[in-house]
């Protein structure tokens, strides 16, 4: 029971004849740190989502570890530890590229609201938080804004405290180095057989403390499969509003978890449903809205199966082409309108992705490392309409080619641009060096027009970007 409607809590313990969890599918490093902490006398457990996948029998993505060691006591049994996080401090054990996340045990109705990763991958464009001064022995250390979210919590407790603070029961599951055995406070390990997403308390409340759950909500349900409980989906309809509240760093950290581990098109999809995707792509949802626009969607579509797949076959991924693909349908409306009024069209292009990322940054921040090339890739795009001359040939040496043309091969495969034209590229780059110069009629310096050269029909597309310049 939740200590605070009275009662010490006690967790049921599921023995380790009674559970799946083996400690051959436990990182060895995790084991390390597990075993280290234990035989210095302290609490060891395994915590959070690994329990959870290592249940479902899906291998975990990373390993923490929760203790009653403060994270001085855990700084000085490892020498590979560094304490990190204002908000609340952790330690962090690292093994060549492997970190062990070590927290110390936090008191009761204490949510956590993890800091942005710390890779530097967010810390640009990021929201100054309303933080205070730490306390220097962070024992009574918390802080709420107006709205209820908690910006700070630095309160040391034991385990049956800090379960409370965790999101989802089948997140608050513990497995025990001393005896490999499962504790469980919250019915987690039913609702993970039942892959079932409940909170633990209150779901209101819950969600205004932090409501980065909603899409963490949606981000297991992608991920898993688990349905999620109705008593957590119903205030989705009331409460969505407050992601607009959160500094847009985090929720970019929470973007490229739900966009670019595997399985964005699903996200999409459930945040799309569960009219979440408002307040963090309100253009493009508002461009999707009534199915006004089929290409676009089918753009998105397409360009989250190419990155799942790409994710999947371990192949690298960018934040900047899918900022691309989520953001045409409204960036293509806002060029349209500036070419009918005459503007050239690549400057009505990188024109409307400006206007467009400016609005988009209030809600996810995208850093300039990913719009800067963004807005190139898509300006880039009433080039390809151009196959004649050396401008053609020198288009293929382009820096951004390579990105741009895949967004091409995309968007003729979403229909918004003529396969013709996706194919003559394609094959292009296939060519020996002379045969290319022959296609494009460039060779020995000829004009522009060469014999090959193809103009565009009108009307052969419908959502391309205006055609080229010249
Ligand atoms: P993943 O598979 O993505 O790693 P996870 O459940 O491990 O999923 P993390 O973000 O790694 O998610 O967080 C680890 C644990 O910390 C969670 O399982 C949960 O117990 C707790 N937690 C993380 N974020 C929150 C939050 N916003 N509110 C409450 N608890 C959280
Ligand atoms: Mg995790």
């Amino acid at each position: 029971m939740d200590p605070k409607s009275g009662g010490a809590p006690s967790p049921v313990i599921v023995a380790r004849a009674d559970h799946p969890v083996s400690r051959s599918h436990i990182s060895g490093n995790a084991l390390k740190v597990l075993y280290r902490l234990r035989d210095a006398g302290f609490q060891a457990f395994l915590v959070g989502g690994c329990v959870r996948d290592l249940l479902i029998g899906i291998e975990p993505k990373d390993f923490d570890v929760a203790t009653d060691a403060s994270p001085e006591e855990v700084r000085r049994l490892f020498r590979n530890c560094r304490l990190i996080g204002r908000r609340f401090r952790l330690a962090h054990i690292r093994f060549g590229y492997q970190v062990i996340e070590v927290a110390t045990f936090r008191a009761a109705g204490a949510p956590m609201a993890p800091e942005p990763d710390l890779d530097g991958v967010t810390d640009e464009e990021a929201e100054p938080e309303q933080e205070q001064d730490e306390e220097p022995n962070g024992n009574v250390d918390r802080a709420h804004d107006e709205r209820g979210r908690l910006l700070r919590d630095n309160v040391y407790g034991s385990i049956d405290q800090d379960v409370w603070r965790r999101d989802f029961t089948c997140n608050a599951l513990y497995y025990n180095i001393e005896d490999f055995s499962i504790w469980d406070y919250v019915g987690g390990v039913e609702d993970v057989r039942a892959r079932t997403l409940r909170l633990i308390g209150d779901p209101e409340t819950r969600y205004r403390e932090d409501p980065v759950r909603m899409l963490r909500a949606v981000r297991f349900e992608a991920k898993l499969g688990f349905t999620i409980h109705e008593s957590a989906r119903a205030p989705f309809a009331t409460l969505a509003g407050l992601l607009e509240h959160i500094p847009p760093a985090r929720l970019l950290d929470e973007f490229q978890k739900l966009f670019l581990a595997g399985f964005g098109q699903s996200s999409f999809d459930l945040l799309r449903g569960h009219g979440l995707l408002d307040h963090l792509f309100p253009a493009t949802a508002a461009h999707l809205a009534d199915g006004q626009d089929g290409i676009a969607l089918a753009l998105i579509r397409a360009g989250l199966a190419n990155t799942d797949r790409r994710v999947g076959e371990g192949k690298s991924v960018t934040p900047m082409f899918l900022f691309a693909v989520l953001l045409f349908g409204p960036v293509s409306a806002a060029a349209q309108k500036r070419f009918e009024a005459g503007m050239p069209p690549t400057a009505a292009i990188a024109d409307a992705v400006d206007e467009i990322v400016s609005q988009q940054n209030r809600r996810i921040g995208i850093p300039k490392r990913f719009s800067i090339p963004m807005r190139e890739l898509l300006a880039l795009q009433p080039r390809f309409h151009r196959r004649e001359g050396r401008r053609a040939l020198g288009f293929l040496a382009h820096p951004r080619f390579r990105a741009a043309y895949d967004f091409l091969v995309l968007r003729a495969e979403a229909g918004a641009e003529d396969p013709a034209i996706a194919r003559w590229w394609t094959e292009i780059q296939s060519l020996p060096p002379e045969q290319q110069r022959e296609r494009v009629g460039a060779d020995g310096g000829a004009q522009e027009s060469g014999p090959r050269r193809r103009r565009r029909r009108r009307g052969s597309r419908r959502h391309a970007p205006p055609p080229a310049e010249g």
